[in-house]
C-alpha cells in the first residue's frame, strides 16, 4: 500500500500531467456542479468510485463512512442528513445510490457488537442505525455458515438503509414526485462485479443484467424477498 510520501508524488503528476490536460474541464467545475447521481458507500480504502465508474470530476457526489450508513432522519445535526438534503435539494441530484460491498468491516462489526463495543463504541453506537440488519440476516440464514450470513447481512444493510432513506422529508418528496429514483448495489471486493437490488423480484442481480428500476415509494420493504 502507497505510503503518504509516494501519495504526494502522485499528486505532483496529478498537477503535471492531469490538470493541463483538463484545463476546460477544471474551468468549467469552477463554474459549478451538476451531477446526476449521489452514491452513498462506504468508507473503504477498497473502493474507489472514479475508477469502478471510470468517472471524471463533476460526475459524483458522494457520502462516505464506514458501512454506508444512512441514520434515519431525526437528528438533523448529522453530517449523513445535512450531505443528502444538499444533493437533493441544492444539487437537485436525480438518482441516489446506497453501495455496500462485501468484506464490509462495520456490517463485521455489526454482527458482533457486544465483541467490539468496549474497543469501538463510537462506531457501535453509530451501527445503531442498522441495528435491524443482524436479527434479519440471521431470520434468512439461520442455518448457513458464518461468512454466508456475514454476505448476506452486507445485502440486507443496504436495504435497510434505502429504508432509512426514505425517512427523510426531502428524499420522499423528491421520489414521490417522480423527480428522484434509489438504486441499492452491492460491489464485489472479490471480483470488482456489482449486483443491484430488483425491487420487482426482491433480488438482487448483476448490474450489467439488471434492468436500471429504481426501488419504488413504499416502504418499509418487504425486507424477507431477499
Ligand atoms: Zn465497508
Amino acid at each position: 500500500m502507497k505510503t503518504l510520501a509516494q501519495l504526494i508524488q502522485g499528486y505532483q503528476r496529478y498537477c503535471t500531467e492531469y490538470c493541463p490536460q483538463h484545463q476546460d474541464l477544471l474551468a468549467q467545475l469552477a463554474r459549478g456542479q451538476q451531477p446526476q447521481v449521489l452514491l452513498i458507500t462506504c468508507s473503504d480504502s477498497r473502493i474507489e468510485p472514479a475508477l469502478i465508474f471510470q468517472s471524471e470530476p463533476g460526475d459524483l457526489f458522494v457520502l462516505r463512512n464506514a458501512g454506508n450508513i444512512v441514520p434515519p432522519y431525526g437528528d438533523r445535526s448529522t453530517a449523513e442528513a445535512g450531505t443528502i438534503e444538499f444533493a437533493v435539494l441544492g444539487l437537485q441530484v436525480r438518482n441516489i445510490v446506497v453501495m455496500g460491498h462485501t468484506q464490509c468491516g462495520a456490517v463485521r462489526a455489526l454482527l458482533q457488537l457486544e465483541a467490539v463495543r468496549a474497543q469501538l463504541p463510537c462506531l457501535c453506537q453509530y451501527l445503531q442505525a442498522a441495528a435491524r440488519v443482524p436479527a434479519l440476516a440471521q431470520v434468512r440464514a439461520a442455518d448457513v455458515p458464518p461468512e454466508q450470513q456475514f454476505r448476506l447481512a452486507v445485502y440486507q444493510n443496504v436495504l435497510v438503509q434505502l429504508d432509512n432513506l426514505l425517512t427523510h422529508p426531502a428524499v420522499a418528496a423528491a421520489v414521490a414526485r417522480g423527480q428522484l429514483a434509489l438504486h441499492g448495489w452491492v460491489y464485489h471486493i472479490e471480483t470488482g462485479a456489482i449486483h443491484a437490488y430488483q425491487h420487482s423480484t426482491g433480488r438482487f442481480l448483476p448490474l450489467e443484467q439488471a434492468a436500471l428500476e429504481p426501488v419504488h415509494t413504499e416502504w418499509p420493504f418487504d425486507l424477507s424477498a431477499l
